[in-house]
């Protein structure tokens, strides 16, 4: 078992929540309903404030990847209760097939599953924000009111899990284009972006429109169009 502990000259932290290691522990073939994925474990021990906190990444591969250049990729972040509980709020659920079922049609990629719930801000803040978007408020506004940030995720071992994985390169499956820059931040080299774009339903299209307008996601507003008329100006 490797135990090595891998550091990066190529990260660069931010105060407050610098990670200290990420290690490889344990691998094996996945067999899933797109195919077999081998899934990486690692280990990351990152510091919240003045805590220590480890957690459990994976690296979920397809096909032959090590010397890859522009690999396709998703950097996901989870999400309980659309991926366990099927809720219809969000798309993440949608978004993790889609490039599961994508990544296994191209033959080769990768989904960096990162457990860091509700955009980083962990699973009751979620559940406090949610609570105000049910009084109308949408995502950006709920974050806001709780005073947290509207996007509190790191990516920190994606970094070491790349070097492991020996990926020198990247095209990023997202609409999010701070993502493509907190990644590159750190060293990553991100040779392009491919869309997920899914089809929204009534609870997740004011969530996805909210993304569009105010997260600059890359969302073409035609895919939500048919949908704002049935939700009107429901927030979510
Ligand atoms: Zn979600």
């Amino acid at each position: 078992m490797n135990l090595v502990v891998m550091e990066s000259p190529r990260m660069s932290p931010a105060p407050g929540t610098e990670r200290k290691s990420c290690r490889w522990v344990a691998s094996a073939p996945l067999p899933t309903r797109f195919g077999t994925f081998t899934a990486h474990v690692f280990r990351a021990v990152e510091l919240e404030g003045d805590t220590e906190v480890e957690k459990e990444h994976v690296a979920l591969v397809f096909g032959e990847v090590a010397g890859v250049r522009g690999l396709p990729a998703r950097v996901h972040s989870e999400c309980i209760t659309s991926e366990v509980f099927g809720s219809l709020k969000c798309d993440c659920k949608d978004q993790l097939d889609a490039a599961m079922a994508d990544i296994a049609r191209r033959g080769a990629g990768v989904v960096f599953y990162m457990r860091q719930e509700g955009r980083g801000i962990g699973l009751a803040n979620k559940i406090r924000a949610y609570a105000l978007q049910a009084e109308g408020h949408d995502t950006v506004d709920a974050n806001r009111m709780l005073g947290l940030p509207d996007d509190q995720r790191r990516y920190d071992a994606v970094v070491e899990m790349l070097d492991h994985l020996e990926v020198p390169s990247l095209r990023l499956m997202t609409n999010n284009p701070l993502k493509v820059s907190s990644l590159e931040r750190l060293g990553v080299e991100v040779e392009g972006r491919l869309p997920v774009v899914c089809t929204p339903n009534p609870h997740s299209a004011g969530y996805l429109e909210t993304k569009r307008i105010r997260m600059a996601h890359h969302l073409p507003a035609r895919v939500l169009e048919p949908l704002r008329r049935v939700v009107g100006g429901d927030a979510e």
